[in-house]
């Protein structure tokens, strides 16, 4: 595994703007605040993506996920919403392969933030869409 820049953050071996830390889990500011607040949630354990996840490390990780939130909703009460991201992988937007969920917080339309997001109803039928959830079905790990 090859040391990321949010390995030296784990480690405090540069500096970041802590928001909540505990023995498993810490948040931070990103560094560059797509909208006020913007906030990196990791697992201190190295996982690369979502793909690397154990079911216990996830659930660490997103049941802090509310309580962060909340704080920033209470620390700034002009937040309209909050956008939760992952991204997983160079096409998906990854820069960093240390996972972290990004907690975007939202203040009107005209923020910084913005996603495309296409609608494709169209292109599918009924039955495609059956085939499809069948497909993903029998791709799941036996328990
Ligand atoms: P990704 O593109 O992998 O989903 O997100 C990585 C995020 O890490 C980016 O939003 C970027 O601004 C943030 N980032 C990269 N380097 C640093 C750093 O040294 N400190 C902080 N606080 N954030 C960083």
């Amino acid at each position: 595994m090859s040391e990321t820049i949010f390995e030296k953050i784990i480690k405090k071996e540069i500096p970041a703007h802590i928001v909540y830390e505990d023995d498993e889990v810490l948040a931070f500011l990103d560094i560059t605040q797509v909208t006020k607040g913007h906030t990196l949630v990791i697992p201190k354990e190295h996982v690369a993506t979502i793909f690397d996840y154990s079911d216990e490390l996830a659930a660490t990780v997103f049941s802090r996920v509310p309580k962060i939130a909340r704080a920033l909703q209470r620390a700034f009460p002009e937040m309209v919403g909050l956008n939760i991201l992952n991204n997983n992988g160079e096409q998906a937007y990854q820069s960093v392969f240390h996972s972290h969920l990004h907690l975007i917080p939202r203040y009107g339309a005209t923020d910084d933030f913005g996603l495309k997001w296409g609608t494709n109803n169209d292109h599918y039928t009924a039955e495609d869409l059956k085939a499809l959830a069948e497909t993903i079905r029998a791709a799941h790990e036996e328990a």
